[in-house]
């Protein structure tokens, strides 16, 4: 599990494959590019190391288990016989990949200033963040976990409300039966979510 600032990934841009280089190439803010492309080579150093494989020996390949795109979707590593299971993130400035034998899901987001989205958290949950310092913050602890658990296959963000992910008054670091892990800095957190399987 590795959380990084975007210009802290270091890496082969010429390691990513013709269907990520077409998708970097789509992305308009050249921010969004290089989250892209350090969130995708992080994930193959993660997969590296846990295989004790070089970067470039890692395929990294994406399916969408709705549509069946390989543009997006969870990635996923072809040819490998070890339960594998990879997940990234990228958003403004910051990036998170993780690889593991056990089912996990990692997520990272920039802290957000405007208020949650209706429908987002569940009663307790809007209620707790409202009753913090620093609710932007606050919100966007919450958020990273329902994501990371969905990434995880727990739940869905349609139904992220459902999702609870509040125990005794504060951010829960279990939930659904997987362990959460939080990472955090100045404009952004994040959370890895850990399955026992
Ligand atoms: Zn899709």
């Amino acid at each position: 599990m590795r959380f990084a600032a975007v210009d802290e990934v270091e890496g082969d841009e010429a390691l990513l494959t013709a269907v990520e280089r077409a998708r970097r190439d789509r992305l308009v803010r050249a921010e969004d590019r290089a989250a892209y492309v350090a969130a995708h080579l992080l994930a193959r150093a993660c997969v590296a190391q846990l295989l004790g494989i070089a970067p470039a020996e890692v395929e990294l390949r994406q399916r969408c288990a709705r549509c069946g795109s390989d543009q997006h979707g969870a990635p996923y590593v072809p040819g490998v016989l070890l339960p594998l299971h990879v997940s990234l993130s990228h958003t403004e400035g910051y990036v998170a990949a993780v690889a593991s034998q056990v089912r996990c899901g990692i997520d990272v987001e920039a802290v957000r200033s405007e208020p949650p989205p209706w429908g987002a958290l569940s009663g307790p949950e809007e209620a707790w963040v409202a009753s913090q310092a620093d609710p932007g913050r606050a919100f966007t602890r919450l958020w990273v976990r329902k994501e990371a658990l969905v990434k995880a296959g727990v739940g869905s963000l349609e139904k992220a409300a459902a999702l609870d992910v509040l125990a005794d008054g504060r951010p829960a670091d279990r939930a659904a039966g997987l362990v959460l892990q939080e990472w955090s800095a100045a404009g952004a957190v994040g959370v890895c979510a850990f399955g026992a399987h």
